[in-house]
């Protein structure tokens, strides 16, 4: 038997069934039309922003880092809970601006922006943050082309990372960003070329639930921050601190305390170095402010026994949720948060795999996992499934097509 990761707070049970904002799970699957489904709740996107600012200093703002999430009425319920979006893509700017998200509130980071993207974002007034010299360049020389000021900052690429996180993308050699020595540099000529310097963004990592190495890391980006603001003679006028918080997905994950990380904030922001004094400071969150809020639910369309071991077969799989088949980015396979939907409250009482309809040995959503009987017709839920799921899995793959989503 292997275990699954641990149910997010705030799911009960109505008839024994799991109930998601008041609403069972078969009476969602029909107001949606059927399985496979994503069911995102706005109730727990609001609660975990109100958390958020009670133990986050007043002064720092929250971004949403949309590819976590880019479902129109999840932009739209953002954009009056946060500061601003970061995109990565012009499919994204057009998603944010569709959302009524202003370009003012917008920044774009990425590698690998094409000029067509760079003169979309100058257009509508985004933050660009710049990944290369190469691409700075063509920035200023769009944007002249235009005849519009082009609002630049550089993504820092530090000399250090997010200790303990699931995804590095800062230290060493990287495609991200600028490497920290050379931004001074480029910052002055940015400055020189009468573009409106919009400061920098320094990302250091992801999914990290440790709360002390996250304060850690946002002491180093402020100092780094300041040492670079020094070199670059002219005050920060905002400073995109990164994010990385991360939610506990597999057995043994403990939810990050925020309290240790709001305290460490609070403690760092009356000491700033004057160089920070005006900066507007901005986290960029993506998985943990949807994260929890999402349930993949898919209905058991076989069971069958194979060698005495027992498989669920449902409507859905990896190319709806290839997180929790454990084939983005992830090292060793471990279940996620499961239940069968239909059967909450019924005592767990066999071990079942749970697999996808693809006729593929790694379409599988919970290994020998302890689950009350269930059957074809049964509700398979996979918690854990507001962030990296619809967007961010294949679903073309075997023609499958995509899942459904509400959001309640
Ligand atoms: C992916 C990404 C994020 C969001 O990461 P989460 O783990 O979802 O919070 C934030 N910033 C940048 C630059 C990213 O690439």
């Amino acid at each position: 038997m292997k275990p699954t990761g641990p149910i997010p707070a705030g799911f009960e049970s109505i008839e024994g069934q799991l109930a998601i904002g008041g609403h069972t799970a078969a009476a969602l699957v029909e107001q949606a039309g059927g399985t496979p489904l994503f069911v995102y709740s706005a109730e727990r996107i609001r609660q975990r922003l109100a958390s958020l600012r009670k133990a986050l200093p007043s002064r720092i703002r929250v971004h949403y880092a949309m590819k976590a999430n880019p479902y129109p009425p999840i932009l739209e319920l953002m954009r009056g809970l946060v500061e601003g979006f970061d995109i990565a893509s012009a499919g994204e700017l057009q998603a944010a601006l569709a959302a009524g998200q202003p370009g003012h509130r917008i920044s774009f980071a990425g590698p690998g922006k094409r000029d067509e993207e760079l003169a979309l974002a100058i257009e509508h007034g985004v933050t660009l943050n710049l990944e290369s010299e190469g691409e700075a360049r063509r920035a200023l020389t769009i944007a002249e082309t235009a005849g519009k000021t082009p609002r630049l900052a550089i993504r820092v690429n530090p000399d250090f990372e997010l200790r303990g996180s699931g995804m590095k993308m800062g230290g060493g050699a990287r495609p991200f960003g600028i490497d920290a020595e050379r931004v001074p540099d480029l910052a002055k000529t940015i400055i020189g070329s009468g573009a409106e310097w919009r400061g920098l963004h320094i990302f250091t990592g992801s999914q990290a639930l440790d709360a002390g190495a996250i304060a850690e890391t946002q002491a180093g980006v402020i100092d780094l921050a300041a040492r670079l603001t020094r070199e670059i003679g002219t005050p920060l006028p905002h400073l995109n601190m990164g994010g990385g918080f991360g939610i506990p997905y597999f057995a043994g994950d403990e939810p990050l305390d925020l309290g240790v990380i709001g305290k460490a904030l609070e403690d760092r922001l009356g000491a700033l170095p004057a160089e920070l004094a005006g900066a507007e400071l901005a986290l960029e969150l993506g998985r943990y402010l949807v994260g929890e809020a999402g349930v993949y639910l898919t209905r058991i369309v076989d069971r069958k026994v194979s060698r005495g071991q027992t498989f669920l077969v449902t409507d859905g799989g990896l190319h709806h949720q290839l997180a929790a088949s454990g084939n983005f980015g992830t090292v060793v396979r471990r279940n996620y948060p499961v239940a069968i939907a239909s059967r909450f409250s019924a005592n767990h009482e066999e071990e079942a795999s749970i697999v996808g309809c693809l006729c593929t040995p790694l379409d599988r959503l919970a290994d020998n996992a302890h689950l009350p009987r269930a059957d074809v017709g049964d509700l398979v839920a996979v918690f854990c499934a507001g962030a990296y799921g619809a967007s961010a899995s294949p679903s073309a793959f075997l023609g499958q097509g995509a899942a459904r989503e509400i959001l309640i």
